[in-house]
């Protein structure tokens, strides 16, 4: 059995008051989670994360990185400096960043790449648009934004990473995946780790993001290759993000 991972991306949302009332309320509310958790904030509320989390339960994150150690990079974030902070991990590939930034599947193999070299955990984040899933392409897709990393990183490296499978069309739309629908990507996902690296591919986590709320987070966690999430919008209350982590059996 896996543990339950269950991340919240927060996203470009926040203030230092927001932040201090919603990590407070989700530290209040932790006494009887199974599931490890985590927070993926904004760089500049890093420090205030690592503030108000060190040596609790809670893991903090960033949400992209530049693939540079360091250098002439205006407005970037290297890996060094969330390694300053304490990070444990940093989302890459976001579809938003893909999608807004127009980041290759190349770069964010690089970006995991480095990220693994710095001992972070890559969240790596795959998935399909609304048109390539009703072109039948979600499986060439997915498998091509896995290659790109699992070919720079090495099956070595499979036993590192954490996969995200979010469905584009399901980010931020109410829009869920049935856990059907998501379990057979997931199990497609498995698959082609397994190819790269057998043993490894047993213990990596595959989280499903897109509109995970309360209300259907243990029936999309309760699916056999589903093990937690990548929360964005129901990760910015303290309630309903204690509610996703308490479906995490
Ligand atoms: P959502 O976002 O839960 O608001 O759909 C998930 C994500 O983009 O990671």
């Amino acid at each position: 059995m896996r543990p339950k991972l269950v991340v919240g991306n927060w996203k470009m949302n926040g203030s230092r008051a927001a932040n201090a009332s919603l990590l407070t309320g989700i530290l209040e509310g932790l006494a009887d989670a199974k599931a490890a958790c985590a927070v993926c904030v904004p760089a500049p509320y890093l420090y205030q994360c690592q503030d108000l989390l060190q040596d609790s339960p809670v893991a903090w994150g960033a949400q992209d990185v530049s693939c540079h150690p360091v250098g002439a990079y205006t407005g970037e974030v290297c890996m060094s400096m969330l390694q300053d902070f304490g990070c444990r991990y940093v989302i890459v590939g976001h579809s938003e960043r893909r999608a807004y930034h127009g980041e290759t599947n190349e770069l964010v193999a690089k970006k995991a790449k480095a990220a693994l070299e710095s001992g972070l955990t890559p969240i790596v984040c795959v998935g399909e648009t609304l048109e390539q899933r009703e072109a039948g392409q979600t499986m060439d897709v997915v498998n091509a934004q896995l290659d790109a990393v699992l070919e720079l990183v090495g099956p070595d490296a499979v036993a590192k990473l954490v996969i995200a499978y979010e469905p584009v069309w399901a980010i931020g739309t109410g829009k869920t995946a049935t856990p059907a629908m998501a379990q057979e990507v997931h199990a497609a996902v498995r698959e082609k780790l397994r190819a790269c690296n057998a043993e490894a591919a047993q213990t990596v986590l595959v989280l499903y993001g897109g509109s995970m709320k309360p209300d259907n987070a243990a029936d999309l966690m309760a699916q056999p290759d589903i093990d937690g999430g990548l929360i964005g919008g129901a990760a910015l209350k303290a309630a309903d993000f204690l509610a996703i982590i308490r479906a995490a059996q």
